[in-house]
């Protein structure tokens, strides 16, 4: 493979824990200025992998995360294999579709398959020459006084491993964030909402989409809502959210039917009877939580980007962008302050934590906004007198 050469020989050493969306990003990032980078991931590497666990099977990439994909020269490879959506597309419970844009003309959104663009971005940070990526490295337990990190193996050995930063992109439960919660005037909230997720197939329809791909399909009920977002394959994937209660109430294939005929009859034939009644029991509901912090950063030592500084809940579609978003802020600071650690970190908490909390803010808004404000005829009417 090919690698680049980055402009200086710092040898300054950046780990990189979590090679999920952002911290593949963010070693991209690091490399690029130059740094010895190290991802440390728990998982194998998703490349070779044969089974993918993780969240959403596809995400919607907008304005932010396309930013943060162009300075490391992705964005074009990213947004060719994505699908715009130029619009939501409403869904009444008697069958109807209408469209409200998201912007002007020719503005739009794009799903993107999460574990293409993981794999992508791991290839990207892999063309460094000074940046090495680590499978089946699990963080247990660091010391931010020295910045030494304890890594678990598979096969339950240990390792030990020293860096001059220390980037905690490992996610909402991140293991880097429990060192934090042990410092005094750290500010920590989670919040779980009371709905869960579930993600369901609609296959391909005579070889072409189900339903119009260019549209984030939405079929708002008020205390609940499905949405879809069409995939390369031409399926889509459609995200079931609803409290976890009415989940629990769901217990056979019949009852799922009897549901789908009350709220999204016009989904039943386009995800076929059979696959519905089947893939609602395939994984239980998954959780939603929202965390919020304050500092993201000890010293000039470590410093919390992505779902591990700010996870949100999805209806914003902005978790991951904002977490992209992230990546080009550090950066910006870096240059600001000519890369003196301890300078950039406070100043990055100091930028970063209000605009992280107020996507937080908007995304839990949007939880009510996408189920229930989205049926109003003044939304449909205020949308329609906004864009055009
Ligand atoms: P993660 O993706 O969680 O990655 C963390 C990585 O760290 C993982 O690879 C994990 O294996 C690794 N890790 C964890 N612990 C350790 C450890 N101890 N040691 C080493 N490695 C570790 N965002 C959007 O922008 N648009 C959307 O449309 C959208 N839709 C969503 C839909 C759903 C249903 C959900 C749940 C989320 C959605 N999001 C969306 C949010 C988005 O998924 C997250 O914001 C994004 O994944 C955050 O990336 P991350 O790299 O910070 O964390």
């Amino acid at each position: 493979m090919d690698t680049k050469e980055t402009k200086s020989d710092k040898k300054k050493v950046v780990a990189v824990v979590g090679g999920g969306l952002v911290g593949a990003l963010n070693a991209c990032f690091f490399a690029k200025r130059g740094f010895e980078v190290h991802v440390f991931e728990s998982r194998e590497d998703i490349r070779t992998a044969k089974v993918v666990k993780g969240r959403s099977i596809n995400l919607a990439l907008s304005h932010r995360g396309r930013s943060a994909l162009k300075h490391v020269g992705m964005e074009e490879k990213i947004v060719s294999q994505g699908i715009p959506m130029h619009a939501r597309m409403i869904h009444t419970p008697d069958g109807k579709q209408s469209p409200i844009p998201y912007g002007k003309k020719g503005q739009y959104i794009l799903s993107v398959d999460r574990a293409n663009l993981n794999k992508q971005l791991l290839t990207e940070a892999e063309t460094y020459a000074n940046a090495k990526l680590n499978f089946d490295h699990k963080l247990q337990d660091w010391n931010a006084e020295t910045g030494t990190m304890t890594f678990v193996r598979g096969d339950g050995s240990r390792e030990h491993v020293l860096a001059d930063l220390i980037v905690g992109c490992d996610g909402a439960f991140s293991a880097i964030r429990k060192q934090f919660m042990r410092r005094s005037r750290f500010n920590y909230s989670q919040t779980y909402i009371p709905h869960g997720y579930m993600e369901l197939t609609m296959p391909p329809r005579d070889g072409d989409f189900a339903m119009k791909p260019g549209y984030l399909h939405i079929w708002p009920r008020n205390t609940f809502m499905m949405i879809a977002l069409p995939n390369l394959d031409q399926t889509f994937t459609c995200t079931l959210f609803m409290p976890f209660d009415e989940f629990d109430k769901i217990t056979t294939g019949d009852q799922v039917l009897d549901f789908f005929e009350q709220y999204f009859a016009d989904a039943i034939p386009l995800i076929g009877v059979e696959e519905l009644k089947s893939d609602f029991f395939r994984l239980p509901a998954q959780a939603m939580v929202s965390v919020k912090c304050s500092p993201y950063h000890i010293g000039d030592k470590c410093v919390l980007m992505g779902d591990a500084a700010h996870a949100v809940v999805p209806f914003y579609g902005q978790g991951m962008n904002a977490g992209f978003e992230d990546c080009i802020v550090f950066d910006e600071i870096m240059s600001q302050f000519n890369e003196d650690l301890s300078a950039v970190l406070p100043e990055y908490t100091r930028v970063r934590v209000p605009d992280d909390h107020a996507i937080a803010d908007l995304a839990m808004y949007n939880y009510i906004e996408m189920r229930a404000h989205v049926n109003s005829k003044w939304f449909l009417f205020r949308k329609y007198v906004d864009n055009f």
